[in-house]
């Protein structure tokens, strides 16, 4: 027998990412987009908690023309596994950053002079010719530079012998909302500063401004290429948006019946005694609580279980949460219980737990803590061996 410290069981709760859901999506939306538009997935913290690299590689093989990262860990992680497809670092770098990111092909946003400048030295140091992107701030006030403002600076890039320009870029504040005015009013600064490049015979191969609710509502701002995260991962950015059918949710998290208890009338259930049985119950008690990222709920939430929908009762603990079972009598230990997700005719949105958070549905796909572990179903790839990490392919070799 394997004992070894890698071959142990798995935990019986855990997150369950179906790559095939995310095959599907990928290709419901590189097919909703006109052909001369790229895909940009966005794959920060994790691919928003469904695994950075599966994520990718399966993007590469539907099309994707690169990747929306945050940190520079992130993306040397990626590196390190073999992709060699672009990668686009968001936010504003660091100074100390830009050696690595010119030695591992990163491509960064330059929004300051300074950052030109030096970028344009390390790029000479390595005899490398490195595209860049500039964002523009366009009225979210977040990274970038000023529309107002942003010309000098892409004067100062175009100088560099050593730096092309290949994208511009903004961000909008608000773009999965009835209302589309600030939407408007961004992207004609955008334009004013495109309109004042296209004077200068300034060309640019990549103009991109939406992530997935521009893309959804806002076509006449898709420009060469759009930036898609949560939708992707078959989460629509808000209940008003556009809707593509077929798309479904990537993530699922799943526990076993870990123990069951029966309570006679007056016995309390939990820390805290917050509930109280006033006749006979069966409950089931959950290996999975808030130190697995399930919001701290008391009497509130359910999990599903033989298809039906099992009420959380009392406070849920770090490691633990219990619901009431009495009305599914065939339920029993170690039986299998959706958290999030579907099972049978049932399902708990991710916009379901995002309410018992009192949150977003962005944050409820990346607060999953890893002690969870994912287990990826569904996974098969055409281009990349799983096995041999180091010799993956991109989409153009
Ligand atoms: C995170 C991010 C996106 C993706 O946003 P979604 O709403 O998840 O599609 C796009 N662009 C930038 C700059 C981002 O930071």
């Amino acid at each position: 027998m394997n004992l070894s410290s890698e071959n142990f069981p798995p935990r019986p709760a855990w997150t369950e990412i179906d790559l095939g859901k995310l095959r599907r999506n990928l290709q419901l939306i590189r097919g909703d987009l006109p052909k001369n538009v790229q895909l940009m997935a966005v794959v920060k913290d994790e691919a928003y908690g469904h695994g950075a690299l599966d994520v990718v590689r399966i993007a590469v093989e539907e099309g994707a023309w690169g990747f929306g990262l945050s940190t520079l860990e992130e993306a040397m992680t990626l590196r390190d596994a073999g992709i060699t497809a672009p990668l686009l670092l968001l936010g504003e770098r660091q100074e100390a950053e830009l050696e690595w990111c010119v030695a591992h092909n990163l491509t960064v946003c330059v929004n300051e002079p300074n950052v030109v400048r030096s970028l344009a030295k390390i790029a000479v140091k390595f005899g490398k010719k490195i595209p860049v992107h500039v964002k523009i701030h366009t009225g979210m006030s977040r990274y970038g530079v000023r529309w107002d403002e942003a010309l000098p600076l892409i004067d100062k890039i175009v100088a560099e012998k050593s730096l092309s320009l290949e994208g511009v870029m903004t961000h909008f504040s608000q773009s999965d909302e009835t209302e589309k005015g600030f939407a408007n009013l961004q992207f004609a600064r955008f334009n004013e500063v495109l309109q004042a490049m296209e004077q200068k015979k300034i060309s640019i191969k990549l103009r991109h401004t939406c992530n997935s609710g521009g893309f959804l509502d806002l076509p006449h701002t898709h420009l060469d290429m759009v930036r898609v995260g949560i939708l992707l991962y078959g989460v629509f950015p808000s209940l008003v948006c556009r809707k593509i059918p077929g798309i479904e949710p990537v993530m699922s998290v799943k526990a076993k019946i870990a123990a069951i208890q029966k309570l006679k009338p007056g016995e309390v259930v939990g820390y805290g005694m917050r509930y109280t049985a006033t006749s006979e119950r069966r409950i089931a008690i959950l290996p999975i609580g808030y130190g697995d990222g399930f919001p701290r709920v008391r009497n509130e939430g359910c999990a599903l279980i033989h298809g039906k929908r099992a009420p959380i009762l009392g406070g849920i603990a770090m490691d633990a949460l219990m619901v009431d079972i009495t009305e599914i009598p065939a339920a029993q230990l170690w039986d299998e219980a959706v958290l999030m997700g579907k099972q049978g005719g049932e399902e708990i949105t991710v916009r379901d737990i995002a309410k018992l958070k009192n949150s977003v549905t962005y944050d409820v796909l990346t607060s999953w803590r890893l002690r969870l572990r994912r287990k990826s179903v569904n996974g098969e790839t055409k281009l990349f061996h799983k096995k041999e990490s180091k010799t993956v392919l991109s989409a153009d070799e």
